[in-house]
């Protein structure tokens, strides 16, 4: 099912995966997913791999979301990517049946100034797959705290317009451990005429250097509630991961009580802290809003 569509209905409830390296087996993937669809999620996005690295993989993880039943959603970047080499790409996926894609520029690898391929930005990939596959839904991402290499919000909000100007029919978030910052990004974006759905990604936080890591790494911020975890459980990981899944699902519980039309789920390929997660939310009642 379209994504557009879906969210035409009711709230979604998602999850993203990443593909293992080549010379890993897929089984504990396979496993994995198998688990995570026990949560019975709208969809499932798949990772393309940093610096364009590991695509192949991403096609063979898409297979098993759609042959455990549910609607896969790959992502796919600029990076490195002729026109012709996105053309011959998608006919895989194409023949897997897929009908949502979530197109991104990618983060640029050490070094490289540009995406060394005909698409700079997300919204010139968007408009190619617009022109090419008029049948597919669109997705884009959005920073509601700002993209790293943005100077400002407004010109990284006027960007996003033009995202959806170009045929994004929906968005999915930056992890952003503030539901308050949210707020105040989601009012900016209706003063800018963006109006497609914002589904909001959620990491959750279970792992201190990963935490610290992912969130710095994305030019997030840190709220307090969550430094002081930081701070109190520095030699206890075990604490740190029962705290981390404990402010997970109150941050879960804020962004429903703020009116976010999705959350998507960063499973970061584990299942039993997803799960445990997911039961502690009322994902049912959330789901069943408009
Ligand atoms: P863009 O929309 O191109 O924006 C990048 C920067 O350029 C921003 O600062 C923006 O303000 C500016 N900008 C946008 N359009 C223009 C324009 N036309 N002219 C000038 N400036 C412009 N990375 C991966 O490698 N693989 C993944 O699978 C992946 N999945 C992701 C999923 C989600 C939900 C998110 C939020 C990010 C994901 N990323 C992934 C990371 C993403 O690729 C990076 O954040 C990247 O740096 C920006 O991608 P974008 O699509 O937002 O780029």
């Amino acid at each position: 099912m379209k994504i557009t569509d879906l969210l035409k209905e009711r709230n979604t409830f998602s999850f993203e995966v990443f593909p293992p390296k080549e010379d890993v087996p897929l089984d504990a993937l396979e496993h994995t997913l198998s688990r995570l669809c026990a949560c019975a999620p709208d969809f499932i996005s798949i990772t393309y791999g940093a610096g364009g690295t590991n695509k192949g993989r991403s096609a063979d993880v898409c297979r098993l979301v759609k042959e455990s039943g549910r609607t896969a959603l790959p992502h796919f970047t600029c990076i490195g990517n002729t026109r012709e080499m996105i053309d011959e790409y998608i006919e895989s996926y194409l023949d897997l049946g897929i009908e949502n894609v979530l197109l991104l520029r990618g983060d640029l690898p050490k070094g490289w100034t540009g995406t060394n391929g005909d698409f700079a930005h997300a919204d010139s990939l968007i408009a190619h797959f617009r022109e090419r596959h008029p049948e597919l839904a669109f997705g884009a991402a959005c920073y509601p705290e700002t993209h790293i290499e943005s100077d400002n919000q407004e010109e990284d909000v006027k960007y996003l317009r033009r995202k959806q100007d170009m045929g994004a029919g929906f968005f999915v978030t930056q992890l952003c451990h503030d539901a308050t910052a949210y707020e105040r990004f989601a009012e900016r974006l209706e003063k800018a005429g963006v109006t497609a759905p914002v589904i909001v990604g959620v990491m959750p936080i279970l792992s201190r250097a990963g935490t610290i890591k992912m969130t710095l790494s994305n030019g997030c911020s840190i709220p307090a509630e969550l430094a002081a975890i930081i701070g109190k459980y520095e030699d206890d990981e075990e604490g740190f991961s029962e705290a981390g899944k404990e402010f997970t699902v109150r941050l879960i519980e804020r962004y429903i009580a703020a009116g976010v039309r999705g959350l998507h789920l960063y499973t970061l390929n584990k299942h039993k802290e997803i799960a445990e997660i997911a039961r502690h939310c009322d994902i049912d009642g959330f789901r069943a809003k408009r």
